[in-house]
């Protein structure tokens, strides 16, 4: 039951509680009425009988009857014979072809010869003058009583199945009317998730209140369960959505206000380092100053570029670029500083010469450098594969691929979060995390993605998809 939705559990629920209360209280019903049945057949029979001794009188010594004695009234035959058993007057069923003994004021179950039909009969001898002598019999047949008691109960097991699907259907279509803000707030939640967008709200929340005129102009809302969930579900998103924003505006602020001081330290470490006075431990002293100074200014830099790209305000010059050529010259620059600094991976190039495409030049190598300068950082000094191409015409797929440290299952997915690093003990440089974040934005903000495909103590493969023309 665990992947069966709730409307379908609850209208499972109340469609067979339904059936279950339906089918006693109709057999409880049935049981009864069956009995009763029979005896008000019993009764009907006794009085119709009694009550036709009124309609023979005597007359000038001949037996004179009411032409009601031929009716057959509540299915009741009349017979009348004499006292030795002499058929002389009424009317005798169909199929009744036994002729029991008299028995006097006792109703009695009769079968006819094939034992197919049953009759109740019953007898009352009668003196209607003083030499007359006659017994009046009343014959009713059980069987066609019985048969349209079973009529009754047939239509009941045909209406049973056919209340409980009307049951079903109108229940179901009430459960999702009244279910369906629990899937709005959750279709919002996961475009949340998905599109990290917190300016989402569960929409159209007015429709789940009843408004329930009073009087007239007048009128309440009849604010259920579900409606407060869903007004409280909003109002966290606005007080998470302001401290979003009240976060990203200090991250903002505080960049801007340490641009100009490190500018300045910078600035400064030169000016000391010209001073040829300065000792050479001095001078070692402000190396590691202006390096920090340094580190410090390029974290600022891409803080600030995040929080552009937050508010919109990160500008996108979009040209017609040879990425062919731009590629190869990212990888010769990250080449050569990987060198300079003792690296000893080699960048092998697998780039399909003469692509084209409308991209920011500035962004695609600030990308580049990122994919590039990790696959060099976590390489382990083995060689680096860069590849472009082109797929269908219009589809650019780029590589960077390493056979380095590897991430694990359990960090790839966050790796492209701000600040967060996979190996949280190798702080130095200006590595804090944040270079994977501007790679996403980089490629989505050129309408384009970014995938990983990585395995701890193999590698990582860093893929890239652009489209040619914006
Ligand atoms: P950082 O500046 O710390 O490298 P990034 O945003 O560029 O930040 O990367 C986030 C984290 O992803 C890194 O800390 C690292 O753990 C992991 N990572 C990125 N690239 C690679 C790679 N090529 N191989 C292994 N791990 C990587």
């Amino acid at each position: 039951m665990k992947k069966v939705s709730l409307k379908i559990k609850l209208t499972l629920l109340y469609t067979v509680f339904i059936l279950i209360v339906v089918g006693t209280v109709l057999g409880i019903l049935f049981s009864l009425s069956g009995r009763e049945m029979l005896a008000s057949t019993k009764l009907s029979l006794e009085r119709r009988v009694e009550e036709c001794l009124e309609e023979i009188e005597m007359k000038d010594g001949e037996l004179e009857i009411d032409s009601d004695f031929y009716s057959v009234e509540n299915g009741v035959y009349l017979s009348m014979y004499d006292s030795t058993g002499y058929f002389l007057y009424g009317k005798i069923p169909r199929g009744f072809d036994k002729q029991p003994d008299f028995s006097d004021g006792e109703v009695r179950q009769i079968k006819d010869a094939a034992g197919e039909s049953e009759w109740y009969v019953y007898d009352l001898f009668f003196r209607p003058g003083k030499d007359m002598e006659i017994y009046v019999r009343g014959v009713i047949s059980v069987t066609e009583a019985e048969e349209s008691f079973r009529t009754i109960l047939r239509s009941a097991f045909i209406l049973l199945p056919l209340l409980a699907a009307a049951t079903a259907f109108v229940g179901y279509r009430f459960t999702k009317r009244t279910l369906r803000p629990v899937k709005d707030i959750t279709d919002t939640v996961c475009k949340i998730r998905t599109d990290a967008d917190l300016s989402r709200r569960i929409e159209n929340i007015d429709d789940i209140k009843e408004v329930r005129e009073v009087k007239e102009g007048q009128h309440r809302e009849n604010r259920d369960e579900i409606y407060i969930l869903a007004k409280t579900f909003n109002g966290m998103l606005d007080e998470l959505e302001t401290v979003f924003k009240r976060e990203k505006q200090f991250t903002s602020d505080v960049s801007h206000e340490l641009r100009t001081p490190v500018s300045v330290m910078l600035a400064q470490c030169d000016r000391i380092l010209k001073d040829e006075t300065l000792k050479p431990e001095q001078k070692v002293q402000i190396e590691l100053i202006k390096q920090k100074a340094k580190n410090m200014s390029d974290l600022i830099a891409q803080l600030l570029f995040l929080s552009r790209a937050d508010q919109g305000r990160q500008q996108i010059n979009r040209e017609n670029i040879n990425l062919s050529e731009l590629t190869e010259m990212v990888v010769g620059e990250q080449q050569f500083l990987a060198e300079s600094k003792g690296c000893a991976s080699r960048i092998v190039c697998r780039i399909e010469p003469e692509i084209w495409a409308e991209v920011d030049e500035t962004l695609y190598i600030r990308m580049m450098m990122n994919l590039l300068s990790n696959a060099l950082r976590y390489g382990r000094n083995r060689d680096i594969e860069v590849s472009l191409s082109i797929h269908n015409d219009s589809e650019i797929i780029g590589k960077v691929k390493d056979h380095g440290v590897g991430i694990a299952n359990e960090d790839l997915s966050h790796i492209w979060e701000r600040f967060y690093r996979a190996d949280k003990s190798r702080t130095e440089g200006n590595h804090c995390g944040l270079g994977l974040s501007m790679v996403k934005w980089i490629a989505e903000a050129h309408g384009g993605s970014v995938e990983v495909v990585s395995e701890e103590g193999v590698g990582s493969e860093f893929i890239f998809h652009l489209s040619k023309a914006m």
